[in-house]
């Protein structure tokens, strides 16, 4: 994007300009949270769970923000208004900061680092949609919560690139990944729904799943539809002879899961009740009453 803007620590800065030290500890060692958000339709759509969910993680790892979250929520919409951004995709990142290579991160020596893309989104071809992702099983299970929480969305993903590149190199879309006791949690970036028997399931946070914001919207959409929704563990060969499957994250939106490890699922193609459920998300995006007004 020519003339993109990154704020950088109180300043808006051409992407050239827009730099992190090599000592800074989330390139040392991944430490810092981060958020992944959407505009559409010239606002920010539940940005206050984002902000919400950006101060948990940084509460989680001792990071202190440098703002509010009244002072974080302008960053996010003055990032959208410098790129004149009604409809697209926001990356929102605080850094522990830079000091020497010790593990520890001082408090008074360590200065954390904020910094807000605001740009297009890269989406799936709308084909995608229709047809539905070939998903493979990672070998990778889901980190668990006692060693490092899935709740966190932290700056250190190897457990979900890790099961990406797996992914990737068995020539699937995506990968499914497993608790440690074999029960299904998410995708690498994406949680995952099921339905059956026209009740839809999707696996409780604790089991070791990133409280998605589209998972949360889609939970509520599917209610007012009249759907069943429940928050239930589900294993392996219960997605596979599932009616219907799909992901839903904040770029994806929603998206069938329509092969998994060689299976097909609803016949290969995208259901019906994900194609209603995608198009009434679609429109819930655009409700007043679900973004912040850029
Ligand atoms: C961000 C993310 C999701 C999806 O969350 P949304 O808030 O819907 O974008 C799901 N799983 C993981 C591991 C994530 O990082």
């Amino acid at each position: 994007m020519s003339g993109q803007l990154v704020y950088l620590d109180g300043q808006f800065v051409p992407v050239e300009q827009a730099k992190i030290s090599v000592f800074d500890h989330a390139v040392l060692y991944g430490d810092g949270v981060f958020e992944g958000i959407r505009a559409y339709h010239g606002q920010v759509f539940k940005l206050k769970d984002h902000i919400d969910r950006f101060f948990a993680g940084a509460n989680a790892l001792f990071l202190q923000l440098p703002f509010d979250k009244k002072g974080m929520t302008e960053v996010v919409l003055d990032s959208c208004r410098k790129n004149n951004i009604s409809d697209g995709y926001v990356r929102l990142v605080c850094t522990r900061g830079a000091d020497g290579l010790g593990l520890y991160p001082k408090p008074e020596a360590h200065k954390p680092r904020l910094f807000c893309i605001a740009g297009q989104v890269a989406l799936y071809p709308e084909e995608a949609y229709r047809r539905g992702l070939n998903v493979i099983t990672s070998s990778y299970r889901r980190n668990k919560a006692t060693i490092i929480d899935p709740q966190i969305k932290s700056l250190n993903y190897l457990n979900s690139i890790l099961a990406s590149i797996e992914a990737h190199r068995y020539g699937a879309d995506e990968a499914l990944m497993l608790n440690d006791d074999g029960i299904v949690t998410e995708c690498t970036g994406d949680n995952v729904f099921m339905v059956k028997d026209d009740e839809i399931l999707t696996p409780p946070v604790w089991l070791g799943t990133l409280d998605g914001i589209t998972r949360q919207s889609v939970i509520k959409i599917a209610r007012e539809l009249g759907y069943v929704v429940k928050e239930e563990p589900f294993t392996h060969y219960n997605l596979l002879n599932a009616d219907e499957a799909f992901l839903t994250g904040t770029a994806a939106e929603i998206i069938a899961l329509t092969e998994l490890d060689g299976r097909k699922i609803a016949g290969g193609v995208a259901g019906s009740v994900t194609m209603k459920l995608l198009q009434a998300f679609r429109e819930y995006t655009k409700k007043p009453e679900n973004g912040a007004k850029i």
